[in-house]
């Protein structure tokens, strides 16, 4: 059997048929329901599809979401998940930019379906939740009717590692969203099974996050790809996840660091049990080395970071669980993203010159393996920008290589603070600022200043709003902590950080509101 999700699949279903292969609520499919379910579905789609066509799927976690991306798969065609965080008509422009043939749908997001139909005459809705006996318009379809009007041969066209098979957009922190079109090959983790998670034939993993991100859409085809059993996390909620965990005996877990700092804040966490958890794999963001010491202690499992991007298609270093001892005399390694996982080469690369920089020195964080994507959709300007003329991609993220070859992320290059002629990234500000027992949550940026061309700013929400200390509190703290030149000049007190709509921080909305306010 070949080494891509739709022949994972195949092979699984027919080694270990009654194996469950994902939950969500009360519905389980085994590993041989998902095959032939997703035979039909890869069938149906491809009489409604040209050759490559991409098919796309506006839902929350649910089953019909995986067998989507499998029958896609199956059918040689590219699978779109969308952001069900956007606002309609962001979500229609996103569909429309992918030329979408196919819409798969759950009816709450209706609006955003019709208004996909207004802009794509031809696209066919599959509405996964139609209410029984109602009528549809012509071109939408019920789920039923999909699995049903498909045939129970697999179409045999997922075995091309050069196919195309996933669009995903990038989460638009530092810009408007990109699509990055990714192949079999791209997608393709053997490494991470075999040298990360350490998969049993028992092994249950839980599945909290959403498909329309790379974490999310790596973490499902891994897990399917080993044929472990994979729990969906219906509506988030982070008391769910610590049910689920107890419920299930969840052993593995990918969450990103806003998720973790959600199931530690859930008020009786310790009266879950949490014992069946091995390991947790984390990344998406930076986390802050009191975060991971929380969730080390309370979890009590073994822990691994990943650190990458939709246009590497996931994670191209890993921490490994060895690295994560807090009380060792390596305990500085918590800051690290590890080691470039086999057969990804990573170098530091001046942000101007692109010459390669030696150990210890910071600049742009450049790679180049398998896993980098060919290029964005429909963007050439932007592709030219992201590939380097010997292979490389530009991460966009700036950091350091140690001796040993572990990678140290920093910041991202846009983010980066010239304050007097000084180089500040906001994110070691922050971590200093982060344990400060008032802090509850802190974004750091520039703001343009006449004479010292950018200002540190601390954007801080407290951890207990009727409990601000003074100003200068904060700033002493970090002074006592960090050089001078990288201590806040001031700090902004708000109720709540902007976020983008995959949870991470925007700290262009801040730089832009704090442009505005300049005084
Ligand atoms: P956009 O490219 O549209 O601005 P984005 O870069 O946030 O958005 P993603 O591709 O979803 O979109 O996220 C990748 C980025 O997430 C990386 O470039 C990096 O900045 C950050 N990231 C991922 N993993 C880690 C990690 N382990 N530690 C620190 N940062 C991480
Ligand atoms: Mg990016």
């Amino acid at each position: 059997s070949g080494l891509h999700l739709p022949q994972r699949v195949r092979h699984h279903a027919a080694e270990r048929p009654g194996a469950p292969a994902v939950t969500c609520g009360d519905t389980t499919l085994t590993y041989a329901e998902l095959d032939w379910r997703t035979n039909r579905i890869a069938t149906a789609l491809s009489t409604l599809t040209s050759r490559g066509g991409r098919v796309g799927a506006l839902l929350r976690m649910r089953t019909e979401g995986v067998e989507t991306f499998v029958a896609a798969a199956k059918s040689g065609l590219v699978f779109v998940p969308l952001n069900w965080r956007l606002p309609a008509a962001e979500a229609a422009a996103v569909a429309v930019d992918a030329g979408l043939e196919v819409l798969i749908v759950e009816s709450e997001f209706a609006a955003t379906a019709d208004a996909v139909r207004d802009a794509l005459p031809h696209v066919v809705v599959v509405v996964v939740d139609a209410a029984d006996g109602g009528t549809l318009p012509p071109g939408v379809w019920t789920w039923e009717r999909l699995v049903t009007s498909g045939t129970a041969t697999d179409p045999g066209l997922g075995d091309d590692p050069a196919a195309e098979v996933l669009q995903l957009y990038t989460s638009g922190t530092t810009g408007r969203p990109k699509g990055v079109v990714a192949t079999h090959r791209n997608l393709h983790n053997e490494p991470d099974g075999l040298l990360i998670y350490h998969w049993k034939p028992d092994s249950v993993a839980l599945d909290a996050l959403p498909l329309f991100h790379i974490a999310g859409a790596g973490w499902l085809s891994t897990c399917l790809s080993a044929g472990v059993h994979v729990v969906l996390l219906g509506a988030f909620d982070a008391r769910q996840v610590a049910e689920l965990i107890e419920r299930h005996r969840i052993t593995h877990a990918f969450l990103v660091p806003s998720t973790i700092q959600m199931l530690l804040d859930v008020p009786g966490l310790e009266r879950y049990d949490v014992s069946s958890l091995e390991l947790v794999a984390y990344g998406s963001a930076p986390i802050t080395t009191t975060l991971l010491r929380r969730a080390i202690d309370r979890l009590g499992c073994g822990f691994v970071q990943r650190y990458g991007m939709t246009e590497t298609t996931g994670s191209i270093t890993a921490l490994a669980a060895r690295d994560h001892d807090p009380s060792g005399d390596r305990a500085h390694l918590l800051r690290s993203a590890g080691m470039p996982m086999p057969g990804v080469e990573v170098e530091i690369r001046d942000v101007l010159t692109g010459a390669r920089l030696p150990v210890g020195e910071s600049g742009e964080i450049v790679c180049r393996s398998r896993n980098n994507v060919a290029g964005y959709w429909k963007r050439p300007d932007e592709t030219a920008n992201l590939l380097t003329q010997d292979g490389f991609l530009r991460t966009g993220d700036a950091g350091h290589l140690d001796a040993e070859g572990y990678l140290f992320v920093t910041d991202r290059v846009k983010d980066m603070i010239i304050t007097g002629g000084e180089n500040v990234y906001p994110i070691e500000v922050e971590t200093v600022l982060a344990e400060h027992p008032a802090v509850g949550e802190v974004a750091v940026v520039g703001v343009p200043h006449r004479t010292w061309g950018e200002t540190v700013t601390a954007v801080v929400r407290l951890a207990d709003p009727s409990d601000a200390p003074d100003e200068q509190d904060l700033i002493d703290f970090t002074a006592a902590r960090l050089a001078s030149y990288k201590k806040p000049r001031e700090i902004v007190y708000v109720a709540e950080l902007p976020r983008g709509a995959s949870g991470k921080v925007l700290r262009r909305a801040l730089r832009e509101e704090l442009r505005d306010t300049e005084v």
